[in-house]
């Protein structure tokens, strides 16, 4: 059984979580509004890996016994600057999480509940993932500057960016 201090936490994490998944959705809509399918792709592809994020905590809250409570999203920005911007956002977005992961990582080693730090080692190393995915793609953009078909060529290689299940939700059940 978890403890409620743990499953609050837990619970308070979904909710960033689907805030995250609703942030990139809606840079997904920008992005398509602005004829960057591409972009629009790779940001759906974030919106569909943060609904798995939530997934992952939830299937763990039921598993030990634990009870889910989902509570209201925030809203979020409808439109950014550039696509600068709208990676500069994200990875600002992430820095935020990874400091909500080591705090629950922190939490779950003063509860002594192994189990619960053994699940958040699998995210500690996915922010790892996502913060230097979203660097490469600043850097990319940098080096683009304002160059029209620079933003093209990266647009058609986002838009070839596909889906993969994360390991936790592969192999459960
Ligand atoms: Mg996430």
């Amino acid at each position: 059984m978890l403890n409620q201090k743990i499953q609050d936490a837990l619970n308070e994490q979904i909710n960033a979580e689907l805030f995250s998944a609703y942030l990139y959705l809606s840079m997904a809509q920008h992005f398509e509004a602005e004829g960057l399918p591409g972009f629009a792709n790779w940001f759906k592809i974030q919106f569909k890996e943060e609904q798995d994020h939530a997934t992952i905590f939830m299937n763990y809250i039921n598993q030990r016994g634990g009870r889910v409570i989902l509570k209201a999203i925030d809203a979020v920005p409808t439109s950014w600057e550039s696509p600068m911007d709208a990676f500069k956002a994200t990875l600002e977005h992430e820095q935020k999480v990874t400091s909500l992961i080591n705090g629950l990582y922190a939490l779950a080693t003063e509860e002594n509940d192994y189990a619960t730090r053994d699940r958040l080692a699998w995210f500690v190393t996915e922010q790892v993932e996502e913060e230097d995915n979203c660097r490469v793609l600043i850097d990319k953009l940098r080096l683009i500057g304002d160059n029209g078909m620079g933003l093209y060529m990266l647009n058609t290689e986002l838009a070839a960016r596909t889906y993969t299940v994360p390991s936790p939700l592969a192999t459960a059940e």
